[in-house]
């Protein structure tokens, strides 16, 4: 069992309450975890207050040579940060590898970040007149982070706000303190980032309020970036418009996958798979729905029902498990309650349905009615639906009948015709021949409509800055009315 501490002002300060964290594969509590309250939230945002002037002044080269030294501390503890995540999110050592493989790639980009944001040199309609704009940082930025793709999201979440000199303050989910957040605060300090930088704090489940208060009401931060829920997503968006604070959201969806009957049966039946199932349907880019042309609907949900049935679950230890447990108890009941709704409604359940402690088979829905929540609403777990679709146009119809619109992908023999489609799609990512969890962070990887705003990477460093307008004039302007005083000079 490990012990872990908050972090704040290059600092690991004591604490006076803890919280339990529990291994969802075993149920056994593996660490105990700072439980921090209002007033540590406080302290956190005074630290990063403190730490901004410096750090936005850091020269590029300083700050690309500190995010180089950072993806190098994470392929050094690659083994073992994989089996935290394996201990505290239940998500398999290959995912961990999935998204620690990520992560390197986003902090070796990130070290170019920081020469991108530009400036431009405006035409002035005054004579003498150096009219420019330049972008500046914001100051502290407050980062929600989740617990499913804990690692990879964490990172993102402060990478951009730092590219773009801002200082941060990460508040992980309860469920997943340390890879969501205080890993990351090591590996800055490992690295070498200065104190104050990078701020972690952690909070007991149900106490998410009392820090983002703290946010909320101060006035140093500038920005709310989340990623997380619709629900959580929607009132802490209502709370930042109230304090005329700028929020960037990254949410869930509900990704559709269409299968076009030209296609390689066996590659959509490898990519269905990966895209429904991988990370047991916890990840916001999961397939939730797939759409397939009547004409070989029935040979592909009976390959995908064998491939779904060979996948190894169990313990997410083993590097060869592929399902590994749900995040919490809570959740596999409702990935029950979702699966029952849907049975009792009509659907059918072509294979799993089951769960053995919080390790849930993989599930094809079939026949299921639109009306059941299952059909429109994420639900997280390794489920997915699959219907049948005579028509090209019926697909892309359904495919955009849910306010979400995050990911989606679109199988066929024929690219073009793929291309084509991809254009009719509502959602913020469309995969052509290609999964619906796809990750690139130089690409503007972000949802639509119901799933958010703000895009990843370089494309969302204007999301962490202001645009200014230095406007410089050469000697004396000469001023309108002579500024009051003697001739006019017309405007
Ligand atoms: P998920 O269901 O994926 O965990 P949530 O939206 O519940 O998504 O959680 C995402 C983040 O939002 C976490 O950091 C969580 O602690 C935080 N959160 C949840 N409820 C609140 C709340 N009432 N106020 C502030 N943050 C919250």
């Amino acid at each position: 069992m490990t012990e872990h501490r908050h972090h704040r002002g290059g600092e690991w300060p004591e604490h006076s309450a803890a919280f339990e964290v529990h291994d969802p594969y075993t149920g056994e509590v593996f660490a105990t975890v700072a439980a921090c309250d209002q007033n540590d939230a406080r302290l956190a945002v005074e630290a990063a207050a403190e730490a901004f002037p410096a750090w936005a002044e850091l020269s590029a080269e300083d700050k690309a040579t500190l995010f180089l030294r950072a993806a190098d501390v994470v392929e050094r503890r690659r083994a073992e940060i994989a089996e935290t995540l394996a201990r505290e999110t239940g998500c398999t050592i290959f995912f961990a590898n999935f998204q620690q493989d990520l992560v390197k790639q986003e902090l070796r980009q990130a070290a170019n970040w920081v020469y991108l944001p530009k400036g431009e040199i405006l035409q002035s309609n005054v004579p003498g007149t150096y009219s420019t704009a330049v972008r500046r940082p914001l100051g502290v930025v407050a980062s929600f982070t989740p617990w499913n793709g804990a690692n990879v999201l964490a990172w993102r979440a402060v990478l951009s706000p730092l590219a773009a000199g801002n200082t941060v303050v990460v508040k992980p989910s309860e469920l997943a303190p340390i890879s969501a957040g205080l890993i990351v605060a090591e590996i800055a300090e490992e690295a070498g980032f200065p104190p104050g930088v990078v701020n972690v704090v952690t909070h007991a489940p149900g106490e998410a309020k009392a820090i983002a208060d703290e946010f909320f009401a101060n006035p140093t931060v500038r920005c709310v970036n989340f990623i997380g829920s619709v629900k959580t997503a929607r009132m802490l968006a209502e709370r930042a418009g109230r304090a005329l604070k700028r929020s960037v959201m990254e949410l869930g969806g509900y990704n559709p996958m269409i299968v076009l009957d030209d296609v390689d049966l066996d590659y959509a039946v490898r990519t269905g798979a990966f895209s429904a199932f991988f990370h047991q349907g916890q990840i916001c880019m999961n397939a939730r729905k797939i759409l397939v042309q009547r004409g070989i609907y029935s040979e592909f949900v009976e390959r995908l029902a064998e491939r779904a049935r060979s996948l190894p679950m169990g313990d997410p230890k083993d590097p060869a498990t592929i399902i590994g447990p749900l995040i919490t108890p809570d959740a596999v009941a409702t990935v029950h309650a979702r699966v029952a709704e849907a049975v009792s409604a009509g659907a059918r359940i072509v294979t799993g349905g089951r769960s053995d402690g919080q390790v849930f088979e993989p599930t094809i829905l079939v026949d299921v009615p639109d009306s059941c929540t299952m059909s429109y609403e994420e639900t997280f777990g390794p489920v997915v639906i699959v219907q049948p679709v005579d028509s090209a146009d019926e697909a892309v119809e359904i495919a955009n009948r849910p306010l979400y619109g995050l990911t989606s992908a679109i199988l066929t023999g024929d690219t073009y015709r793929g291309f084509e489609l991809a254009g009719r799609i509502k959602c913020g990512a469309v995969h052509v021949n290609i999964p619906t969890i796809d990750d690139e962070i130089q690409a503007p990887i972000g949802g639509v409509r119901d799933s958010g705003w703000g895009r990843t990477g370089p494309y969302s460093l204007h999301d962490f800055s202001d645009l200014i307008w230095v406007n410089v004039q050469s000697g004396q302007r000469s001023l309108p009315g002579a500024a009051f005083g003697v001739a006019a000079r017309p405007l």
